[in-house]
């Protein structure tokens, strides 16, 4: 019979590759406990409409790279391409916003986007993400930068540089684009199919193109930074000396607007020089308008997503820090019947008081079982046969250096933790 195989895009992550995403998702929740984020969990598909209001109707994401389907009820769903129109509507179903603010969250979790996949590129990957409710202040902005730089630097990344801008509130936002539109029309011919499409309904979206020739024909565009309103100049300026304050480098860059719709003021990214072609390994920013776009009252918001592939691949390629695999702490060898039986026994008691343990299973002789344990990278062996069972006694022997030390079968775990101090 021929193999099923994986959908095109999506990835196993093999039991080998585990410590790595361990790695990464403990260093996640270790610096969000300390920076007072608390983890939220919802749906992997909502309806149709969540993303299309939430994300923006006119998005590359929603418009080609969601995927939808209609359930036997014909109602239209679609797979999470993004976190944050999720935590919305969760935060506003369970009235989150009444009780303490600002409310700070974060998420660990899958994303489905129908793209060309490339390195860097999936079709399932996994976000890291963070969403701030109920604060405009811009220093709410810097801590959360600061999260996101604090978990790159974390994991042992130093070849990294943040980029901020502003893209204004809505009424810079509407000056902005017809200063804008007004210089593309004059470029238009020259531009790639969907950015001509772009052009007249949502023309910030052609900075954004991946597309070299039209990353050309935008340089010397009108940038939004001039054309900023008197609160979001200051917003900005004021988040700008919060991050020198803290000694967080950033270069500004106008380039970044973001891909998605609903973000205001504060946009950000932090860019990798590892990644070529899919060099942001997170992107996030200020979304004042969105949770009212969703039916609940005005709120000010900001947040970023990380993409956990992306920063694997950093850690690779920086040969940064990764712990070792995790090995047993000890391998309990048998010989004989009797030894056999209470192997099994010794190792439950041991794993109860905490200790990581392992046997063989095979049927493999002794000398086999040493291999095996040796693969496991076991710590310390112990050989059980008829003698030892007999005196109550035996030996830890510590596979690093082939020291024995004397043991009695009911101290194991006592002795094991007294050698590893
Ligand atoms: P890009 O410009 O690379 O397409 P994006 O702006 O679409 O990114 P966001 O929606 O901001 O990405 O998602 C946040 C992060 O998630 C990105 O910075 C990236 O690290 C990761 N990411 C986005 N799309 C993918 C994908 N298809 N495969 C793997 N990671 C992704
Ligand atoms: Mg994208």
């Amino acid at each position: 019979m021929e193999k099923i195989r994986a959908i095109k895009g999506t990835h196993d992550i093999l039991p080998e590759e585990m410590f790595k995403w361990y790695h990464m998702e403990d260093t996640v929740r270790q610096l969000c406990s300390r920076f007072g984020f608390e983890e939220i969990r919802f749906p992997v598909f909502e309806y149709t409409d969540l993303f299309a209001r939430g994300v923006g109707d006119t998005t590359d994401v929603v418009q080609k790279e969601m995927y939808t389907f209609e359930d036997k009820g014909g109602r239209r769903m679609a797979l999470r391409p993004e976190g944050t129109a999720g935590v919305v509507r969760s935060v506003l179903e369970h009235s989150l916003l009444t009780g303490v603010l600002p409310l700070k969250l974060f998420y660990l979790i899958t994303c489905y986007r129908n793209e060309n996949p490339q390195a860097g590129r999936y079709r399932e990957f996994h976000q890291f993400g963070t969403e701030v409710f109920g604060s405009s202040d811009p220093k709410m902005d810097a801590e959360v930068i600061s999260l996101a730089v604090s978990l790159i630097r974390a994991v042992g990344l130093k070849h990294f540089s943040v980029h901020l801008n502003s893209i204004g509130c809505p009424t810079c936002r509407s000056r902005y684009n017809e200063a804008l539109k007004e210089f593309l029309r004059e470029r238009k011919d020259a531009l790639c199919h969907t950015c001509q499409d772009r052009l007249e309904r949502n023309p910030m979206r052609v900075l954004d193109c991946k597309s070299p020739e039209c990353q050309k024909l935008v340089e010397g565009a009108p940038v939004l930074r001039d054309f900023l309103c008197e609160e979001c100049r200051e917003h900005f300026e004021s988040l700008q000396e919060t991050l020198r304050a803290m000694g967080i480098d950033f270069v500004l860059n106008d380039k970044i607007v973001r891909g998605l719709d609903y973000y205001t003021k504060t946009v950000f990214e932090i860019k990798s020089e590892h990644l070529g072609a899919q060099s942001t390994i997170c992107g996030g920013g200020r979304y004042d308008g969105l949770v009212e776009q969703l039916g609940g009252k005005p709120t000010p918001a900001i947040g970023f997503a990380a993409g956990l592939e992306r920063l694997l691949m950093c850690i690779e390629a920086e040969q940064a820090f990764l712990p070792q695999p995790q090995r047993p702490q000890l391998f309990v060898a048998y010989l004989g019947e009797e030894a056999n039986q209470f192997a099994s026994k010794l190792i439950y008691q041991l794993r109860g008081e905490g200790i990581s343990c392992q046997r063989d299973y095979m049927g493999r002789s002794l000398k086999a079982q040493m291999k095996y344990a040796d693969k496991l990278s076991a710590e310390f062996t112990m050989v059980l046969g008829d003698d030892e069972l007999e005196r109550g006694q035996a030996a830890l022997r510590r596979m690093a250096d082939g020291q024995e030390f004397p043991v009695r079968l009911d101290e194991v775990a006592q002795q094991l933790k007294q050698i590893a101090q």
